[in-house]
């Protein structure tokens, strides 16, 4: 049996745009409005009534009360049939968590419904990840395929109300995605955070819950002026323009801050729209603003990044190489062992154990290395870089192995453009990593490589020591 609870206007009814909202009922949950205290009792006396002559029992435990802006200047209380029911702090509408009370920013509002669901991805988020302790390393793919149906959901539920004004707060749910990734890659707590976006091609999702709150209002607009869901966006936009800080003037906000090449359409406009055509394409918008950001956030940490700027996709028969941003890139699922492939991953992101990066932690034995000291551990002559390591270093066993590596690759690769000294490493190192016949044995070579540097002290200079350091 289906009961719609059907409510005649009173004066303490919600209003948006001429429209009388005296309730909202989503499949079980029902949310009763009311802009008085006595009004809302009111409204809970026939409620309580109707549902009682319709053979439905209302448990007045599982009621709250909760209140937004300022709070009563008196106690008030409210019963349902005789029994009080509880005011409370914050509650919970469709999953969503609200807190009661005055705040500054509308943000605040939801603040705990960032916690709650930054809570639950994590959760999901280990439960997926505890699948390796049975079948060991989780591939990318199959990875990404159960983060989008498990995760993602946690992560963008409700995007389209809660609207990311407060980094602080988005910033919960964005340490959700990274650190799954981190994982999946292989990269460590330290590595850059663009990496786990270029890596592995997915969204940052600060620009997929824009890109949903975009597509809602397009919806929005879709829809007639009769409908509650388009008097709701009215009102929003009256609001706005009467200075006010409504959902729309939110979304401007986030727009401005993360896809500032985006306007909205003047309100006037959106008043009149019958569709969503003015919107214009938003998702190419938002599509080049990530791509904007991938690319700043790549300038941005250079020092770490300054391979993944030159490697290049290679074509499916590796014959020619385009460059990428971001992508779900082929070495990944090439190179079977997956530990040569996390080694070959944190090389090139620069989430390395070499001295370049080693030396930038902070340690309280030794005072700040500046890159230029940051020597080899073998020749003590050059900087301890990945192209160091992998091409320059004159150290025995080092070049042993990076014999062993061309005797190969040549083989493999009868055209593949000969290293020489002479030549730029970083850019040959680059060349390397986008060849898709050396993926590989480029990923044993870096293995082998890392764990000869990784079984050898980190040299620091002198100068650079405490006294009372413990370095040998
Ligand atoms: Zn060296």
């Amino acid at each position: 049996m289906r009961v719609t609870y059907q409510m005649s206007s009173m004066q303490d009814d919600i209003v948006l745009a001429g429209a009388i909202i005296s309730h909202l009922e989503q499949a079980d949950d029902l949310l009763i409005l009311a802009l008085s205290p006595k009004g809302l009792q009111q409204k809970m006396d026939l409620f309580y009534t109707y549902y009682g002559n319709n053979f439905l029992i209302i448990n007045a435990i599982k009621l709250v009360i909760g209140y937004h802006g300022p709070p009563p200047l008196w106690n008030p209380k409210f019963y349902f049939n005789g029994v009080e029911v509880e005011i409370v702090d914050e509650y919970t509408y469709v999953g969503m968590g609200f807190r009661c009370g005055v705040f500054r920013v509308f943000s605040s509002v939801f603040q705990n419904y960032y916690t709650a669901k930054s809570k639950k991805g994590l959760t999901a988020s280990h439960a997926v990840l505890h699948i390796e302790s049975m079948i060991g390393t989780l591939p990318l793919l199959e990875g990404t395929i159960l983060y989008m149906g498990c995760i993602d959901p946690q992560l963008i539920y409700g995007c389209e109300v809660a609207l990311d004004t407060s980094e602080a707060l988005l910033a919960n749910l964005i340490a959700v995605q990274k650190s799954f990734f981190r994982r999946l890659l292989g990269l460590s707590k330290t590595a850059i955070v663009v990496a786990t976006y270029t890596e592995t091609g997915i969204i940052p999702l600060q620009f997929r819950r824009l890109e949903l709150a975009l597509r809602f209002l397009s919806y929005l607009l879709g829809h007639p002026a009769s409908t509650y869901v388009r008097a709701a966006l009215e009102e929003s936009l009256i609001l706005d323009s009467q200075g006010k800080k409504p959902w729309i003037g939110d979304l401007k906000n986030v727009i401005a801050k993360w896809c500032p090449d985006f306007s909205l359409p003047l309100t006037d406009a959106l008043l009149n729209a019958t569709d969503s055509t003015i919107m214009g394409n938003f998702k190419e918008c938002c599509e080049k603003a990530m791509h904007a950001w991938i690319d700043s956030e790549l300038t941005r940490v250079v020092s770490r990044t300054y391979i993944l700027k030159l490697r290049k996709e290679p074509s499916t028969n590796g014959t020619c190489m385009s460059y990428k941003d971001m992508c779900a890139w082929s070495y990944i699922s090439d190179i079977a062992n997956v530990k040569h492939q996390k080694a070959f991953t944190k090389l090139i992101t620069g989430d390395h154990p070499l001295a370049v990066v080693r030396l930038t932690w902070p340690d309280n034995h030794q005072t700040k290395i500046p890159h230029h000291d940051r020597l080899c551990c073998f020749c003590k002559t050059a900087v301890e870089t990945p192209e160091h390591a992998m091409l320059q270093c004159m150290d025995n066993t080092l070049q042993i192995r990076r014999d062993e590596f061309f005797r190969e690759f040549y083989a493999l690769h009868t055209n593949a453009i000969r290293f020489t000294p002479e030549m730029d490493c970083i850019y040959y190192l680059a060349y390397l990593a986008s060849t898709k016949v050396s993926f590989s044995i480029l990923a044993k070579w870096i293995f082998d490589d890392l764990t000869i540097y990784d079984n050898v002290t980190v040299f620091v200079p002198e100068q650079y020591r405490h006294s009372v350091a413990p370095w040998i």
